[in-house]
C-alpha cells in the first residue's frame, strides 16, 4: 500500500493535482454498490473508510503477532509489545510530540477528553472556577465538562459564534479570567467544518496561564496537527476519523502536566506495585492505560498514519478543498438550499438544509441513489440551536472522493427536490 500511496503522490506531483481515483482504489469498501448504485461515500466526518494497508496491518498483527503486551517474556508477547509501542512512536512523530511519554492510547477522542476532565480538571476545580468551551463543540467536548462541573461546583462558560459559524474571538478573550482553569475547544467543528483559530486561542489562554485542550477529531485527517507548533497542553483524536480502526484514539498531554495528574482508572498495567495497603503508579504513559490495551487498533492506527503521510497530507487537503468549493458552488444553485456554516476557513464539510424537505428524508432519498451523507444534529445540538434548525444534511469529503462524487451528490439533491415539489 505504501507503494500505491507513493504512486498517487508521484502522480499528484507530476500533474499538479492529487490523484484521488488512485487513492479511491485503495479502499475496498468503495467498490461496493448500495441500492444498486456504485457507492458515493460522503460521511467521512462521522467515520472514514479504511484502506487495504490498514486492513492488512491489523490482519498481520492478528495472524502473526498477537499476545498480551508488556508482561510476557515469550516471543509473541515481546512481538506484540514491540508492535504496540512502535505504534505509539508513530503517533508521536505524526503529532511532533517531544516524547512517547506524552502519547496515551485511549478508545478515542471521547475517552481522551473524559480522561482530562477527571484527572486534570477535577482536582483543580473549586466552586466559582470556570471551564471555557466554544459554541461549536461536539457533545464529547461539552458533556464531560458538565459532569466535572456538577461534581465540583465549577461553571461551564461558552464563547459565542457568529452567523458564519466563526468564533467571536473578542468575546472569547473577554471570557478568559482568573476563574478560568481550562480552555477546551475543537480544532475543527464537525457540524460546520469551521477551522478554529487555535494558535491564537492557545496564545490568549497561555498569556493568562490557562492550559488548553484541543479536540482534534476532525482536524488530523485534513491537514494534521503539530502539538509543538500549536503549543497546546492536551490534544485528542480518534483513529476512525483518520482512515484507522474504531476503538483506538489518543490523548497527547504535556509531560509536566501528565506527571502531576493522578491516574483516572485503576487496574493492571498502570501500577508499579500493589499491596492491600496501597499501590504505586507506573511511569508515563502507562499510568493512564489501565487494563489490556487495544493493540491491533494501535497497529492499525499507525498504518493509517503511514498511509495518509504517504499520500501527502497537504495534497489531500488541497484536493478536499477543491471538492468543497465545487460542491458549495453547485449547491448554491439549488433553490431553497441554505448552507449552514460559511466560515472563511473550513474543512471539507458541507452542512445544509433544503426548504420543505426534512434532512432525514433527504438522507433516505440520497441513500436510494447510493449516496451516503449524514443527517441529524451531528452530536452538536447547541450548534443546531444557534442556527435555529433541528438538523442538517452534511456531506463530508476525504482523500478518496472524486469529482464524480460531487456530481452524483448534486444530481441526487436536484432529484430529491423534484420528489417534494
Ligand atoms: N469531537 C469531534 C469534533 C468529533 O467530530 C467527534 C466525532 O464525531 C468526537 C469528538 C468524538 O469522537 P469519538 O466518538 O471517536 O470519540
Amino acid at each position: 500500500m505504501a507503494t500505491a500511496a507513493a504512486t498517487a503522490t508521484a502522480a499528484a506531483l507530476a500533474t499538479g493535482r492529487f490523484d484521488a481515483a488512485r487513492a479511491r482504489a485503495d479502499f475496498p469498501i468503495l467498490a461496493r454498490e448500495v441500492n444498486g448504485r456504485p457507492l458515493v461515500y460522503l460521511d467521512s466526518a462521522a467515520s472514514a473508510q479504511r484502506p487495504r494497508a490498514v486492513i492488512a496491518a491489523v490482519d498481520h498483527y492478528e495472524t502473526h503477532l498477537h499476545a498480551n503486551v508488556h508482561r510476557g517474556v515469550h516471543t509473541l508477547s515481546q512481538a506484540a509489545t514491540e508492535a504496540f509501542e512502535g505504534a505509539r512512536e508513530r503517533v508521536r512523530r505524526f503529532l511532533n510530540a517531544r516524547s512517547t511519554k506524552e502519547i496515551i492510547f485511549t478508545r478515542g477522542t471521547t475517552e481522551a477528553i473524559n480522561l482530562v476532565a477527571q484527572s486534570y480538571a477535577r482536582p483543580h476545580l473549586a466552586p466559582g472556577d470556570e471551564i471555557l468551551v466554544t459554541w461549536l463543540e461536539h457533545h464529547a467536548n461539552i458533556v464531560p465538562w458538565q459532569m466535572v462541573c456538577a461534581a465540583t461546583g465549577a461553571t461551564l462558560r461558552v464563547a459565542p459564534i457568529d452567523e458564519r459559524g466563526e468564533l467571536r474571538f473578542d468575546e472569547f478573550q473577554a471570557l478568559l479570567s482568573p476563574r478560568t482553569k481550562l480552555v477546551a475547544t475543537a480544532h475543527v467543528s464537525n457540524a460546520l467544518g469551521t477551522v478554529l483559530p487555535v494558535k491564537q486561542i492557545v496564545a490568549a489562554a497561555h498569556a493568562r496561564g490557562i492550559p488548553v485542550l484541543l479536540d482534534g477529531a476532525q482536524a488530523v485527517a485534513h491537514g494534521g496537527a503539530d502539538v509543538q507548533a500549536l503549543d497546546c497542553d492536551f490534544y485528542a483524536f480518534s483513529g476512525h476519523k483518520l482512515y484507522g480502526p474504531t476503538g483506538i484514539g489518543m490523548l497527547y498531554g504535556r509531560e509536566a502536566l501528565l506527571r502531576e495528574m493522578p491516574p483516572w482508572q485503576g487496574g493492571g498495567d498502570m501500577i508499579l506495585s500493589v499491596t492491600f495497603e496501597g499501590s504505586t503508579w507506573n511511569d508515563l504513559p502507562w499510568k493512564f492505560e489501565a487494563g489490556t490495551p487495544n493493540m491491533s487498533g494501535a497497529v492499525g492506527l499507525a498504518a493509517a498514519i503511514d498511509y495518509l503521510e504517504g499520500l501527502g497530507p497537504q495534497a489531500v487537503h488541497a484536493h478536499e478543498q477543491r471538492l468543497l468549493a465545487k460542491a458549495t458552488a453547485a449547491a448554491l444553485e439549488i433553490p431553497g438550499l441554505r448552507i449552514i456554516g460559511t466560515a472563511s476557513d473550513k474543512a471539507a464539510v458541507l452542512s445544509f438544509t433544503i426548504e420543505g424537505i426534512h434532512p432525514h428524508d433527504l438522507g433516505t432519498i440520497l441513500d436510494h441513489e447510493g449516496v451516503a451523507i449524514r443527517t441529524g444534529h451531528h452530536c452538536a445540538m447547541p450548534v443546531m440551536d444557534f442556527f435555529k434548525v433541528a438538523a442538517t444534511a452534511r456531506a463530508s469529503f476525504a482523500c478518496y472522493n472524486v469529482d464524480g462524487d460531487v456530481d452524483r451528490l448534486i444530481a441526487a439533491l436536484h432529484a430529491a427536490r423534484e420528489v417534494f415539489a
